[in-house]
């Protein structure tokens, strides 16, 4: 990748939940700016075969966000074998739609537990490396969920809610270290998550698609170049916000 300012030249990406969907997605869309990437999650196979597909600047480890004592282990390991992290993508997501009633107190606590305190732990972790070096920047995938009220995600938007107020307070905390920490709130995007969400039921999907401005749904790379202009020198002077990328589900419903 020649020199631009959205070059990732150099730099090392670590991207949680890489072997599929928006994290392959970012992962790719790093690569083709010159990064080198590692990815995480709990399918071997599913990384192997993203690696495959990714090329020789790429790599994987199998970790679960959630066993927050080896992260610690895994952020070193990464830095011992590959090198310094320059990019954090906390990426790794998972969704439940189920009414608020029916949730259970063990469903509420395994959502935000992959969505919110595996990430703080994680973004601490690579923040306690980066801060010194005076270099980083964080990405948080979060989701239009954190605005608006969607019905029968109570687990999920309180998660996606919580990185948002993170990001607000990690900013100010590592700005003086030159870290910056944003994060992608993206709308509606064509992964296996949204098929889920969807359940194959056209009503639910003509609703989503009537709250897209744009009329059609976003591509995983779509979040994967905005996470390119998050990770570069071109948004130097961005931390502690969050970008829509929603094809206008942001102008309200
Ligand atoms: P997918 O279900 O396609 O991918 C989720 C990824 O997260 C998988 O690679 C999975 O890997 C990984 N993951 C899940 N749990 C863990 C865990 N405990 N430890 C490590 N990795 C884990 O979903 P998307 O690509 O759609 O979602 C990616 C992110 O984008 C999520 O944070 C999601 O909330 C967010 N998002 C998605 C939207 C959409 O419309 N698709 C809309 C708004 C936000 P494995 O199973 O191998 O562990």
């Amino acid at each position: 990748m020649e020199n631009t300012i959205f070059s990732l030249n150099n730099k090392l990406a670590l991207i949680t939940g890489g072997g599929s969907g928006i994290g392959f997605e970012i992962a790719k869309c790093f690569i083709e700016y010159g990064a080198k990437v590692i990815i995480t999650g709990r399918r071997e196979q599913a990384l192997k075969d993203a690696v495959t597909e990714l090329g020789s600047q790429s790599d994987y480890v199998v970790n679960d966000v959630t066993d927050l004592g080896k992260l610690p282990a895994l952020v070193q390991h990464i830095e011992d074998t590959f090198g310094a992290i320059d990019i954090l993508v906390n990426n790794a997501g998972v969704n439940m739609k189920k009414p608020a009633l029916d949730v259970s107190d063990e469903d509420f606590y395994n959502i935000v537990h992959t969505n919110l305190n595996a990430v703080f732990s994680l973004t601490r972790e690579c923040a306690r490396r980066m801060i010194p070096r005076e270099r980083g920047s964080i990405i948080m995938i979060t989701s239009m969920a954190a605005y608006y009220g969607i019905d029968r995600v109570v687990a999920y938007g309180a998660s996606k809610t919580g990185v948002e107020g993170m990001i607000k307070i990690l900013a100010s905390e590592f700005s003086p270290a030159n870290v910056r920490i944003n994060a992608i709130a993206p709308g509606f995007i064509e992964t296996a998550m949204m098929k889920t969400a969807m359940n194959g039921d056209p009503d639910r999907i003509a609703r989503a698609m009537r709250r897209t401005p744009m009329g059609r749904f976003g591509k995983p790379s779509e979040i994967g170049y905005a996470a390119v202009f998050l990770a570069s020198e071109a948004s130097s002077f961005i931390t502690g916000t969050s970008i829509p990328v929603d094809g206008g589900n942001s102008i309200g419903f």
